[in-house]
């Protein structure tokens, strides 16, 4: 695989999932950094971005919700280099119905190289990085140069 190196804007799309055991976790990260993520753009899977945008009144444009398919939603938006950064609290304690797309959106994120935090350590440690209110080049796969290879 041939890579190429893409500029994520300072305003970074984030993606904000959590399982329901840990949904009460993300809220009360989100309102600790509610000044800092209104600064950029917000996704949701639909039941994690209703009751965020409920207890926090942070803008989010919410998905459908997880089971149903917002997981997938969310991956599809990393191919296409619409999100830049994933924040899941995804429960290590309860198996899921939809893990295979909980799976799966973990794989896109490594695929295209986005910075994923799964608790709140890491989320704690991404937002408070020096570049996350910069412009940050990361490499992701180079699609044309895989097409021109296959065809
Ligand atoms: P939800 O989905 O925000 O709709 O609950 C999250 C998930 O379980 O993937």
């Amino acid at each position: 695989m041939q890579y190429k190196n893409i500029n994520s804007n300072k305003i970074k799309s984030i993606a904000l999932v959590a399982h329901d055991n840990m949904k009460a976790n993300l809220i009360d990260w989100c309102k600790k950094y509610q000044d800092k993520l209104n600064q950029h753009k917000l996704y949701a899977t639909g039941t994690t971005g209703a009751l965020i945008q409920q207890k926090t009144g942070l803008a989010i444009e919410a998905l459908i919700s997880g089971p149903l398919g917002g997981d997938q939603q969310i991956g599809a938006l990393i191919t296409e280099q619409s999100i830049d950064m994933l924040i899941f609290f995804w429960d290590p304690l309860e198996a899921q119905p939809h893990d295979p797309d909980v799976k799966a959106l973990l794989r896109l994120a490594a695929v295209w190289n986005i910075p994923v935090a799964c608790n709140q350590a890491s989320a704690d440690l991404l937002i408070n990085s020096s570049l996350f209110d910069q412009s940050y080049e990361r490499s992701i796969p180079d699609y044309d140069s895989y097409l021109a290879k296959r065809t």
